[in-house]
C-alpha cells in the first residue's frame, strides 16, 4: 500500500514536472519569437531556439535527477512510515489473538480490556461481548450439567440409535461405570442379559418399562425405565432421552407384600391361598403324569381352650412347635399350609395310581397324629393337643381344589365327631353334612353386617285360661337363598369364634327395641324370654355389656327372663350362681330351659335364684301316649311346685298334649299349637288384640 501511495505520489510529481516542461516550452517559444523580434533577425529565431532547447534539455535531465532522487526520498518516507504504520496495529493484534485463544481455552470470567494505543478498541469490545455470550451459554450448559447431576434418578441421553451421548451422575453411580466410560456405548449395553434380548429402543423410548441393569461389577438391578422421544429439528439434537429409577426397594416391598399374602406370617408356611393355587398345579401334575394325590386336612382339637386357658400369645406358640413338628414329618413330595387359625392341609403327591393307597397313606396319618399328640412345654406348662385328620384322595375323591379340599374337611369333621384324636378317609355320605358346616361358618361373619338375623317371638300361654303371658324370643337367620336358618343349627358355629358375643349383643338390643315399641301400643307385653348360651355366660364382660344395652334402652330388665339350659349352669355352679345372682339382682328373671335333658337332680339346681322350669318339648311330646314320659313331666310339674316355680311346658303341638299339661295345672305353654315364632308385628298385633278382648286361644281353653 505504502508502494503504491509512493507510485501515486511520483506519477503527481511526473505530472507537474511535465505539466511545467509543457509550460516552460509554451513559454520557450514565446521568449524565442520576442528574441527574434528583439534582435530584428529573425533568422536568429532557429539559433535560439536550439540554445534554449538544449539548455531546456540539460534543465530537463536535472529535473528527473531531482524528480528521481527526490522519489526515492519519499519512497523511503512512505515505505518508514507504512512499517511504523503497520508496527502500530499489530501490536493490539497480536495481543487481541491472545485474547480469542484464552476464550478458545474457556478462560471467560476475566473481561476483555482494550488495547494500549487507538488501535483495536473496537475489536476488544466485540471480543468482551462474546466472552459474555460465550460464557452465558456455557453458564446455561454446566447448570443443565448441574441440574442432571443432581438429579437422584439416572440420565441418559443417546442418539436416535440408542447410542449414549450424554449421561448423569446418577447413572454412573447406579452403574458403576464412570461418565465417560458409557459414553458411546449402546444404551442396551447397560441392560441386563435377560432383557437385553427384548429391549427395544424405539418401544423403551415411548413407554415405561421395568427391566434390570446391569452393573460394572455384574450386579443386576431392578429399575423402571421411562424414556420420551427429543423432538428438534436440528438432527444433532436428535434422540432420546430416558430416566431409570432404582426399583430395588419397591421390589423388596413387593415381594414381601407378595409373600404376606401368600405365606403365614406366624408359622411361616404357605396359607390358604398359596396352598390353593399349589394344590391346583399338583392336581395338573397329576392329571398329565397320570398319578394319585392325597390330601390330609388337620384341625387341632379344642384348640380354642389353649388360647382361652393361656392367652393368645401361647396360642400362638403352640401353633408354632406344632406346625414344625408337622413339618418335620412331612413325607417326600409333600407340601403343608396353614388354612385357618388352627387348620392346617397337606398334600402327597405322585401316589401310584392302581394301587390301593389309603394303608399307606392312614400309617402318614396315624403317625402325624403321634407327632402332634406328644407333650410340649408351654409357659412352665406341659400341654399336648391332640388332632383330627381328614383325607381326601385326587382323582377318587374329587378332581378339583374346592371339592378336594370340602371333602378332606368332611372326612376330619367326622373324625372330631369321633372324639377326636383320630383320621378318617372320606365317604361321599360325608359331604353333604360337611357342605353345609363350612358354607354357614364363612356366611355367619357377614350376617350380622348384612342385616340378615331375624328375632322372632314365639308366644307364653298361660293354660288357666289361655292368655298371653309373654314369648320366648327366638333367634333366626334369614340367609338369601337358603331360607331361614335355626339357631341350633349356627349356633354353635357362632360359638367357635367370638361370634357368639357380637351376636348375643344384637340379640339383646333387638329384643330391648322391640319391646319398647310394644309398650306404646300396650300398656303390659308381657315377659320376654331371651335364650343364652354357656359360652356367652362365659364371656369377660358379659355382666357390664348386658348392662349397658338395658341403660342405653331404658327397658326396664324386669321385663324379660334369661333361659339358661340346665348342662350349661351345671358345667361351672360355683361361678354361675355368682353371675345368676348379680343378674338376678339387675331384675332380670332366670329360666331353666330344656328341663329333663341333663343329669342334674332338682336339688341341685335350688343354688340358682331360677324362678322357672321349662319342661323339654321332647317329654311334652310323648307325654300324652307314652307312660314314662308322661310320669316324667307330672314329676317334674309337682316338684317345680314344691319348690314354687312356675312350671312352662314347651313345644305343645296337639289338644291332647294341651289337655294332658292343664290337667296336671302346668301353669303356662307354647308350641305351635298357639302359634309358630312370629315377627314383632304379628307378635303387637296379638297383644292388640288380646287387649280388645279378641284372644285368639279362647276357644281351646273353654
Ligand atoms: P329352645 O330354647 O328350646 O327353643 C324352643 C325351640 O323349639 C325353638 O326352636 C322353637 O322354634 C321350637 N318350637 C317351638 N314350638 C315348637 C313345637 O310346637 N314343636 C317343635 N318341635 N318345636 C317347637 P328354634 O327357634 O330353632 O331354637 C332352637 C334353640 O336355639 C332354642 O331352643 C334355643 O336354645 C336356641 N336359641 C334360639 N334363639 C337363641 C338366641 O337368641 N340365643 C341363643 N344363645 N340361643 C338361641
Ligand atoms: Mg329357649
Ligand atoms: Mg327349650
Amino acid at each position: 500500500m505504502a508502494t503504491a501511495a509512493c507510485a501515486v505520489c511520483l506519477l503527481v510529481l511526473a505530472i507537474l514536472f511535465a505539466i511545467d516542461y509543457r509550460l516552460d516550452t509554451g513559454a520557450d517559444a514565446a521568449l524565442i519569437r520576442q528574441a527574434a523580434v528583439a534582435a530584428g533577425d529573425p533568422a536568429q529565431t532557429g539559433d535560439i531556439a536550439t540554445d534554449l532547447a538544449r539548455h531546456r534539455s540539460d534543465q530537463f535531465g536535472q529535473r528527473l535527477v531531482v524528480l528521481a532522487g527526490s522519489g526515492l526520498v519519499l519512497l523511503f518516507v512512505v515505505l518508514a512510515f507504512a512499517w511504523r504504520l503497520v508496527r502500530r496495529v499489530e501490536a493490539p493484534l497480536d495481543e487481541l489473538r491472545g485474547v480469542v485463544e484464552r476464550l478458545a481455552s474457556g478462560a471467560w470470567t476475566t473481561r476483555i480490556e482494550a488495547p494500549a494505543g487507538q488501535y483495536g478498541a473496537g475489536l476488544a469490545r466485540a471480543l468482551d461481548r462474546l466472552r459474555i455470550a460465550l460464557s452465558d451459554q456455557a453458564a446455561t450448559g454446566r447448570a443443565l450439567d448441574i441440574m442432571l447431576d443432581s438429579m437422584n434418578d439416572a440420565v441418559f441421553v443417546t442418539s436416535p440409535e440408542g447410542l449414549i451421548k450424554r449421561v448423569n451422575l446418577a447413572a454412573a453411580q447406579l452403574l458403576g461405570w464412570s461418565q465417560m466410560q458409557l459414553l458411546g456405548r449402546e444404551l442396551a449395553y447397560v441392560i441386563s442379559d435377560q432383557d437385553r434380548t427384548n429391549f427395544n429402543i424405539e418401544q423403551a423410548a415411548n413407554e415405561t418399562l421395568e427391566l434390570t441393569v446391569r452393573t460394572q461389577s455384574g450386579q443386576i438391578i431392578p429399575v423402571s425405565l421411562s424414556g420420551s422421544v427429543i423432538a428438534a429439528d436440528d438432527p444433532r439434537f436428535q434422540g432420546c432421552i430416558f430416566v431409570a429409577r432404582n426399583i430395588t426397594e419397591r421390589k423388596r416391598a413387593e415381594r414381601r407384600i407378595r409373600y404376606l399374602a401368600r405365606y403365614d406370617t406366624l408359622t411361616k408356611i404357605p396359607n390358604r391361598l398359596q396352598f390353593q393355587h399349589s394344590l391346583q398345579q399338583a392336581i395338573a401334575r397329576a392329571r398329565r403324569a397320570g398319578r394319585s394325590l392325597a390330601l390330609m386336612y388337620v384341625d387341632l382339637d379344642h384348640f380354642k381352650e389353649v388360647n382361652d386357658t393361656f392367652g393368645h400369645a401361647a396360642g400362638d406358640r403352640a401353633l408354632e412347635i406344632l406346625s414344625e413338628r408337622m413339618i418335620a414329618k412331612l413325607p417326600p413330595d409333600t407340601m403343608l399350609g396353614r388354612l385357618a387359625g388352627d387348620e392346617f392341609a397337606l398334600f402327597v403327591e405322585n401316589l401310584p395310581p392302581a394301587e390301593d393307597n389309603r394303608p399307606a397313606i392312614a400309617a402318614h396319618a396315624r403317625e402325624l397324629l403321634d407327632e402332634l399328640g406328644r407333650p410340649f412345654q408351654l409357659d412352665q406348662h406341659e400341654l399336648y393337643v391332640t388332632s383330627s385328620v381328614g383325607i381326601a384322595l385326587c382323582p377318587q375323591d374329587a378332581d378339583n381344589v374346592v371339592d378336594l379340599i370340602r371333602n378332606a374337611d368332611a372326612a376330619m369333621y367326622h373324625s372330631k365327631q369321633n372324639g377326636g384324636n383320630s383320621h378318617s378317609f372320606f365317604t361321599p355320605e360325608m359331604s353333604a353334612v360337611a357342605v353345609e358346616r363350612l358354607m354357614l361358618k364363612s356366611k355367619l361373619r357377614r350376617a350380622v353386617e348384612r342385616n340378615e338375623l331375624v328375632m322372632l317371638y314365639q308366644p307364653k300361654v298361660d293354660l288357666r285360661d289361655g292368655r298371653v303371658v309373654g314369648g320366648e324370643a327366638l333367634l333366626r337367620w334369614r340367609l338369601p337363598g337358603h331360607g331361614d336358618i335355626s339357631p341350633a343349627q349356627f349356633i354353635p358355629l357362632a360359638e367357635e369364634s367370638n361370634l357368639i358375643q357380637e351376636i348375643g349383643e344384637w340379640v339383646l338390643k333387638r329384643v330391648c327395641s322391640d319391646y319398647r315399641s310394644w309398650q306404646d301400643e300396650v300398656p303390659k307385653p308381657g315377659r320376654i324370654s331371651i335364650n343364652l348360651s354357656l359360652k356367652q355366660l362365659r364371656q369377660a364382660e358379659f355382666l357390664t355389656r348386658y348392662r349397658s344395652v338395658f341403660d342405653d334402652t331404658g327397658v326396664s330388665p324386669s321385663n324379660f327372663e334369661l333361659e339358661i339350659t340346665e348342662t350349661t349352669l351345671m358345667t361351672d355352679a360355683r361361678r354361675m350362681v355368682r353371675l345368676l345372682d348379680e343378674l338376678y339382682a339387675m331384675g332380670l328373671h332366670l329360666s331353666i330351659d330344656d328341663f329333663g335333658t341333663g343329669y342334674s337332680s332338682l336339688s341341685a339346681l335350688q343354688q340358682f335364684p331360677v324362678g322357672t322350669l321349662k319342661i323339654d318339648q321332647s317329654f311334652v311330646r310323648h307325654a300324652a301316649v307314652s307312660r314314662e314320659d308322661a310320669t316324667l313331666v307330672r314329676t317334674i310339674i309337682e316338684m317345680g311346685r314344691n319348690l314354687d316355680l312356675e312350671v312352662v311346658a314347651e313345644g305343645i303341638e296337639t289338644r291332647e298334649q294341651l289337655e294332658f299339661l292343664r290337667s296336671l295345672n302346668c301353669h303356662c305353654g307354647q308350641g305351635r299349637l298357639f302359634g309358630e315364632p312370629m315377627t314383632a308385628t304379628d307378635f303387637l298385633q296379638l297383644l292388640l288384640a288380646q287387649s280388645r278382648g279378641e284372644a285368639g286361644y279362647g276357644g281351646m281353653f273353654g
